[in-house]
């Protein structure tokens, strides 16, 4: 945990130029001859996926395409891609295929910078043989680049899109968690490559997160992100305004998530059947599947209602296979009792958050209390109570009522932003237009293309 101190500016900013805000459509990269193209915002989640796009004539961002899909891969007959909820747990549920999830964790990983922990979460076997190389995927007799399989949630998304717009899609801004290098970068480029997409920019998940909830408009702040996942748990610390964003400080754990949560309540049931701790391995495939979707369920709907209950009939096999004599389960998990069980996780949350907040300077040195940054709940995981709370605990204050965004939107929602204003489709000074790319050539490049694409728009005063 901690530690991982990647910048979204890599040191080096780039300038929007500062001006009225206002949602004025002028139509720039949409026009042309033929089927209009639009541009989107796509966050490639480790959990799950989505794309948003700016309505030109109010200037706000929604989710395209019926929300997100989970990035789950599986390959069927004659390698068609099954993408979402139709391939996750597809082996566990007797369908032909592996179903690969939580790719975006090996994206552009060497063998020597996975953790060892990655080969007990995943599903399939990852080839790592040869050191020099970034691992890849097991399908049979076929290896597969894990950017290969990423572009089939992508172009999932993309079809999702067109079907909702009409339009085509065929170019988007991306968002990277801010402690993606070089390499993770470069091979989800490869991945939107793949899917047909160009990629107009590449920007940090939690700038965009921020964006969204309309950080950064006016003056500087300061802003700390809270993003908890499926599997990961992100908590950075922007400085943003002006058109520039600067990470101040950021961290996280990469075994860290909703799963964990889950996986709690999994073993919840476990100790209720009263098994004892063989009965996972009891389990077959498909149960152990079903058991694990029913816990996510109900651990959701714990984060609107006191009490959920769980209904999981012929779990386990008889002996003999006497289907009658099936174990089955039947119970209701407080949230009270839910929260009690999943406490060490939640501190877990805690203390990251305290140790990415401790000690933080804004740009110009200056110490920055809890007190004075604003918070931002990203990820399908801050809508549990006991995380909320705990942001309240934090920051002493009431968690942010997220002003109509979804926190599992929020990272998508920010990208469609960036890609309307470099598309030029509204004019917003806020957006944090700048790539994570270190390069600075680069970043002055866009920046300029920028300033360009915005300039005649705007007023001369910033
Ligand atoms: P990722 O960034 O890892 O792709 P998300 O931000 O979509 O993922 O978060 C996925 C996690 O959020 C899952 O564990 C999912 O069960 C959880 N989640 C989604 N909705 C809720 C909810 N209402 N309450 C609690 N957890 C939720
Ligand atoms: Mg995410």
């Amino acid at each position: 945990m901690g530690g991982r101190g990647a910048g979204c500016g890599g040191g080096a900013r780039a300038r929007s130029r500062a001006g009225a805000g206002g949602g004025g459509a002028r139509g720039g990269g949409r026009g042309g001859a033929g089927r209009a193209r639009a541009a989107v915002g796509v966050d490639l989640g480790t959990t799950n996926s989505g794309v948003a796009w700016v309505e030109p004539a109010t200037g706000s961002p929604r989710a395209l395409g019926g929300g997100a899909v989970p990035s789950a891969v599986s390959f069927g007959g004659e390698g068609r891609a099954v993408v979402g909820a139709g391939a996750r747990g597809a082996g566990a549920r007797g369908l032909e295929g592996t179903a690969f999830s939580s790719v975006k964790r090996l994206l552009g990983r060497l063998p020597k910078e996975l953790d060892n922990r990655i080969f007990d979460l995943v599903p399939y076997e990852i080839n790592d043989e040869d050191a020099g190389a970034e691992v890849q995927l097991v399908l049979g007799e076929r290896r597969l680049a894990p950017e290969a399989v990423s572009a089939e949630v992508l172009k999932e998304l993309k079809r999702r899109a067109e079907a909702d717009l009409g339009e085509e899609v065929t170019s988007a801004v991306i968002a990277v968690p801010a402690r993606f290098g070089a390499p993770q970068k470069a091979a989800t480029r490869r991945a939107f490559e793949l899917a047909g997409l160009s990629v107009l920019r590449v920007i940090a998940e939690p700038a965009a997160a921020a964006l969204a909830y309309g950080f950064g408009r006016e003056e500087q702040e300061v802003v700390c992100v809270v993003d908890l996942g499926g599997g990961t748990l992100d908590v950075s610390v922007l400085q943003v305004g002006g058109g520039v964003c600067e990470v101040l400080s950021s961290g996280g754990d990469d075994f860290l998530g909703g799963d964990d949560y889950d996986a709690c309540i999994v073993d919840w049931v476990l100790r209720r059947l009263g098994e004892g701790p063989g009965t996972r391995a009891q389990l077959d495939p498909a149960a152990l599947h079903r058991l694990q979707e029913a816990a996510e369920a109900a651990k959701n709907r714990l984060s609107t209602a006191p009490v959920a209950a769980l209904d999981l009939p012929g779990l386990l096999p008889a002996a003999g296979a006497d289907l009658k004599s099936c174990v089955s389960f039947r119970g209701e998990l407080g949230r009270a009792e839910f929260q009690n069980m999943t406490r060490p996780l939640t501190d877990r949350v805690k203390s990251c958050i305290l140790e990415v907040t401790a000690d933080v300077r804004d740009a110009q040195g200056e110490p920055v209390t809890l007190q004075e940054m604003g918070v931002v709940l990203v990820g399908g995981g801050t809508q549990m109570p006991a995380v909320r709370d705990l942001v309240w605990e934090v920051f002493g204050r009431e968690p942010p009522a997220g002003e109509g965004v979804d926190p599992s939107e929020a990272v998508a929602l920010g990208a469609a932003l960036g890609a309307a204003v470099i598309e030029g489709t509204v004019q917003r000074t806020e957006a944090v237009l700048l790539d994570e790319t270190p390069d600075v050539e680069d970043l002055n490049v866009l920046a300029n293309k920028l300033l360009e694409l915005l300039g005649d728009e705007l007023p001369d005063e910033a």
